[in-house]
């Protein structure tokens, strides 16, 4: 593999592994229009490694999480370095009760799906939930000293009974915000996904998730640093074809 892209959503959480991979800032493709992001480029191991930061929102000065700015930074990221591999990396919330703790690494395994989306129409229930391939990543996992799980995505930080609902359903082990729009986006360019999270917060868990959030923002970013470098030395070494068995 030579071009790697990795879509982060929250600059907080994208510092370190920027700092870990030596990426520098790189003009935006601006013959796409505007974009919400900024993007940072490295090479190690010989791979080119582009992340794509979703930025802050112009009008209300947070961060651009959620589901459409990660589509479209990985859109524009896709058409301007025509990636290998498109990354979801970032912070999820975990559960307990499935045995995760804060700062566990999650690889994705099997379809990424959504947990907000319900369209109570035949084949637009499906189609709602999303079911996007990943990569099988095994061994991606084990190189990572991650565990594999099932990530599911909203456009919500809390969990709703129907979330709760869906999430049984479906499965989930990494609750996040972006994940299934990179996967989305990626399925459409044909280009394979995989999606690493670390965990910052139980959502099972009495304490509010944004405080969870806040406490262990530092933990995860730093998680995150680290999985991006192995990423890169895994995939220096290793086919895609060889990330799982
Ligand atoms: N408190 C933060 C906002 C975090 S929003 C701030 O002040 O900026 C949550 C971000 O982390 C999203 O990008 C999402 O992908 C991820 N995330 C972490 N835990 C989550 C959870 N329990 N549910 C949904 N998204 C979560």
């Amino acid at each position: 593999m030579t071009r790697l892209a990795l879509i982060m959503a929250m600059q907080v959480e994208a510092v370190p592994v920027i700092a870990a991979l030596g990426a520098t800032t790189v003009p935006p493709p601006t013959h796409l229009g505007p974009l919400p992001g900024r993007l940072y480029q490295s090479n190690r191991d010989g791979v080119d490694v582009t992340v794509a930061v979703n930025g802050i929102d112009s009008r209300h000065g947070v961060a651009n999480i959620g589901t459409q700015p990660a589509a479209l930074a990985t859109w524009a990221t896709a058409l301007h370095i025509q990636p290998d591999l498109i990354v979801s990396i970032g912070a999820a919330g975990g559960w307990a009760g499935r045995g995760a703790a804060v700062g566990d690494l999650v690889v994705s395994d099997g379809p990424v799906v959504y947990h907000d989306r319900r369209i109570a129409m035949p084949r637009f229930d499906d189609y709602g939930v999303g079911f996007y391939p990943s990569l099988p990543a095994n061994r991606l996992a084990a190189a990572l000293d991650a565990k594999l799980g099932t990530v599911t995505t909203s456009n919500s930080l809390d969990e709703t009974d129907d979330d709760r609902r869906m999430i049984a359903a479906n499965g989930g082990d990494a609750k996040e915000m972006e994940a299934a729009a990179v996967a989305w986006v990626a399925e459409m360019f044909g280009i394979p996904f995989v999606a690493i999270k670390a965990i910052t917060d139980l959502v099972d868990s009495p304490t509010a998730t944004a405080d969870q959030f806040d406490a262990n923002l530092d933990i995860a970013a730093a998680r995150l640093a680290r999985a991006a470098q192995d990423l890169i030395s895994f995939a220096s070494a290793t086919p895609l074809t060889d990330f799982g068995s």
